[in-house]
Parts: C-alpha cells; sequence; structure tokens
C-alpha cells in the first residue's frame, strides 16, 4: 500500500493558507459583484469534448495536462483544467442568451497534469470572471478594470503589471500567422524540439515558448502590431484609451499571447516580480469566436482568471484567526456557567472561543496568543452576582459587567 499521503501535486489546505485562500477569494468576489457580475458555479467535471474541442487541440492543456477518464457508463470525461469552457457551455446549454449581457464570476478547484512546483500544483483553485455578449471595447476595459482592482485590493509586495497585447481579428492573425511562420523556418535549427511541432500545429504558440533557446529567436520575431487590420487596430486603440482614462497602468507586451486557442483582439496578464518564474497570476482575454465552436449563435466574450495559491504565497501579511473574546472559567464548578455565558455572545455574533483547561496563568497566556481582543473571566463569586470580569488585552484594562449588559460593552 502507498504511504499515507495526499496524491502528488495536491495539498491539504487549512490553517494560515485556507484563511488566505478564502480573503482573496472574498476580495475577488466583492470587486466582482461591485462591477455588477454574479456568481455561477458549474460541475467540476465535464464531458472531454467540452474541452478537447474547444481550448485547442494542441494546447498544453489538451495535448498534455488533462485528468480524463472514462465512467462505469463508459462515458469519457474530464476534471475541469480551466473555467471558460465550462461558463460557455453553461451559458448554452441554460438558454442565457436570453437576456444579454451575461456577467458572471466563479471559483474553485482545476486539475492540470503538470509537473508540480513552487506555485504549480495539480489540483489549483482559480477565480475568473466572464463577460458574454458585448462586442464593443466596454468590455475589454471592464474586465480589465475588474482585475486590475481586485489584485491592488489584494496586499501584495512587489510591482503589480497589466501587459497586454492584441491578436486581432482572424484576417490580422492569419496575415500575422504567414509571416512568422516564415521567420521561425528561417530559424529553424535553433528551435525547442516542442516548437519545431508548434510551428507545424500550431505557430503562435511558439511565442509562448518558455525554453530559453526559443526565447531568444521570438525575441526578434515578427510584431503582431504591424500586422493589425485597420479595424483591430482601431479597437485595441479604443481599449487602450479607456484604460489611459481609469488610470489603470498597462505596458503593450507584443510577444503576449495565450495559451488557449479561443483568444482573438485582447489578451493581457497581470504579473508580478515577488515569485520569479511563476510571476503570472491573472491571465484572460477575448474569445469572440467561442460560443458559436461551442455550437452557440455567434456572440462575442471576454475573462479572466486567476491562480489563488500564487496570490495566496504573496499576501504580505498573514491572516490571523479571528477571535474576539474567549471566556476564561476559573475552575471547574463554573463550566456551565462559562459556557452559558460563551453561548450568549456566540449566538449574537461575537467570535468567542472557550479555555478548556490549565492554570490561571496558562489559560491567560493561551487567550493572548489567540489575538483576541477581551478575556473574560468568571468565577464562583461572578457566578452569585451574574457579572464577569471583562479584560480588554489590547488596552490592558478590565472591569466587572453585569451579564445582561456584556454585548453591549463588547460591541460599544
Ligand atoms: P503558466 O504559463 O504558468 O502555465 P497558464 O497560461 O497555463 O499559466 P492559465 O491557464 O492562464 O495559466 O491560468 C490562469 C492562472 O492560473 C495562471 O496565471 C496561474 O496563476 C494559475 N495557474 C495555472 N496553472 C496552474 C497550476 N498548475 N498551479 C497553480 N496555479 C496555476
Ligand atoms: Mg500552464
Amino acid at each position: 500500500m502507498k504511504k499515507l499521503q495526499t496524491v502528488r501535486g495536491t495539498y491539504d489546505l487549512y490553517g494560515d493558507k485556507k484563511r488566505a485562500h478564502n480573503e482573496i477569494i472574498k476580495k475577488a468576489s466583492k470587486v466582482a459583484q461591485s462591477f455588477g457580475f454574479e456568481e455561477i458555479e458549474t460541475p467540476i467535471f465535464e464531458f472531454t469534448n467540452v474541452f478537447a474541442r474547444n481550448l485547442g487541440e494542441t494546447s498544453d492543456i489538451v495535448t498534455k495536462e488533462m485528468y480524463c477518464l472514462e465512467d462505469r457508463g463508459g462515458e469519457s470525461l474530464t476534471l475541469r483544467p480551466e473555467g471558460t469552457a465550462g461558463v460557455v457551455r453553461s451559458y448554452i446549454s441554460e438558454g442565457m442568451q436570453q437576456n444579454l449581457p451575461v456577467k458572471l464570476f466563479y471559483h474553485g478547484p482545476m486539475f492540470r497534469y503538470e509537473r508540480p512546483q513552487k506555485g504549480r500544483q495539480r489540483q489549483f483553485t482559480q477565480f475568473g470572471m466572464e463577460l458574454i455578449g458585448v462586442e464593443t471595447p466596454q468590455a475589454d476595459i471592464e474586465i480589465i478594470a475588474a482585475a486590475y482592482n481586485f489584485v491592488n485590493y489584494l496586499d501584495l509586495g512587489g510591482n503589480v503589471v497589466v501587459e497586454i497585447n492584441s491578436l486581432g481579428d482572424k484576417e490580422s492573425r492569419d496575415n500575422y500567422r504567414d509571416e512568422l511562420v516564415a521567420y521561425l523556418k528561417e530559424n529553424l535549427d535553433g528551435l525547442s524540439n516542442d516548437s519545431k511541432e508548434r510551428l507545424e500545429k500550431n505557430p503562435l504558440r511558439v511565442l509562448d515558448s518558455k525554453d530559453e533557446k526559443d526565447k531568444t529567436i521570438v525575441e526578434n520575431a515578427p510584431k503582431f502590431g504591424d500586422y493589425l487590420n485597420a479595424e483591430s487596430k482601431e479597437f485595441f486603440k479604443l481599449v487602450l484609451e479607456g484604460l489611459d482614462r481609469l488610470n489603470i497602468e498597462y505596458k503593450v507586451n507584443e510577444r503576449l499571447v495565450r495559451g488557449l486557442d479561443y483568444y482573438d483582439h485582447t489578451v493581457f496578464e497581470i504579473t508580478t516580480d515577488c515569485l520569479g518564474a511563476q510571476g503570472t497570476v491573472l491571465a484572460g482575454g477575448r474569445y469572440n469566436g467561442l460560443v458559436e465552436q461551442m455550437g452557440g449563435a455567434k456572440t462575442a466574450g471576454i475573462g479572466w482568471a486567476c491562480g489563488i495559491e500564487r496570490l495566496a504565497m504573496m499576501l504580505k501579511e498573514d491572516i490571523k484567526k479571528p477571535v474576539e473574546a474567549v471566556i476564561i472559567p476559573t475552575g471547574s464548578d463554573v463550566m456551565l456557567e462559562a459556557m452559558e455565558v460563551a453561548y450568549i455572545l456566540r449566538t449574537s455574533g461575537i467570535i468567542t472561543e472557550q479555555s478548556y483547561t490549565g492554570n490561571m496563568k496558562k489559560r491567560m497566556i493561551k487567550a493572548d496568543k489567540m489575538n483576541a481582543k477581551y478575556a473574560i473571566i468568571i468565577g464562583a463569586d461572578e457566578v452569585a452576582k451574574e457579572t464577569v470580569i471583562l479584560k480588554n488585552l489590547d488596552e490592558g484594562t478590565q472591569k466587572e459587567v453585569k451579564v445582561s449588559e456584556l454585548i453591549k460593552e463588547i460591541r460599544g
């Protein structure tokens, strides 16, 4: 039998880390709601085709990262490697086109068979937003503004930068692809084997290569910007003007392409410089062809997703377990009374811990460690008078308070 441990690339989430995750998701949800988005939860597994057909047959995810399984009924299912395909599947199968635009956010586990390393797991968590049904640059500006607002709302170390590019419409991309292929063929000998293969199947993806040899060749490759047709250029210009107007700092990066086939026009990433190689924390783009490709009517869409684990590693401060009050009975003779007082506080929404064992000194030390604001001491004398001793641990003061006045005293 295997040792009792989690599967490679997966981990248990609890304590500090779980609190950090919750905090990030809470903030992201709040930002998304301020922008008028509503939450959706789609299943963790879908029919394999939802991903295999739509993310791009030559994408890293489809070629080597998907967790596929056959269920007992012989259906080919896949644990979702990303969120957009499932949301768009739901948009179509639930008939959401009746009420456009559709603005949704989601969060939850994603699964990719990758080589585990810092910031890269096989089960990880994403938060994402999708805006379906708006063709104009307003959607691009809105969704990037939400991403920027969210990442800045977190207390991260390091610089936060939006990198942005335009892949243009199909005509522009086809023009560019021809030029790129010609250039890469001239430099074939210098390319990695992976990129030689990409060149055959999906040359744009060479630009996304992390191989050092490829990177130098990519450095001098033709630039997307020179091949955008007038319409695509104008569209991108309007997006950038919108970002300027909202004072969103961005950097146009003409090498930026995204790993999935469904993107066109605007693509963007938010990077930070505090995690080295795994510096991308959020990524997204337009996918005007995806809804139609999946069987719906032609409908524009744009979205992004971020990796919660990577963001959690960058939070400057640990999120502490919140405790407002600790109830400390002086002995077992007043244990029930102490529990009763704790119950009164807890049912009023005051986060209350109780001390279980130990002498008074040990109990006080523990209360202090919990970072509670108040210690509430209860002994036989206090029980007789229906009072407690309320110690304000922040201020180092204490006073005797009637149990009936306690909540008012704490809430102020
Ligand atoms: P990378 O280039 O790092 O492999 P990606 O392009 O595959 O990223 P996306 O599919 O765009 O990533 O996912 C969006 C975000 O989700 C990433 O920026 C990253 O923060 C996070 N992410 C992606 N894969 C993983 C993983 N295996 N473990 C942890 N986080 C991940
Ligand atoms: Mg990847």
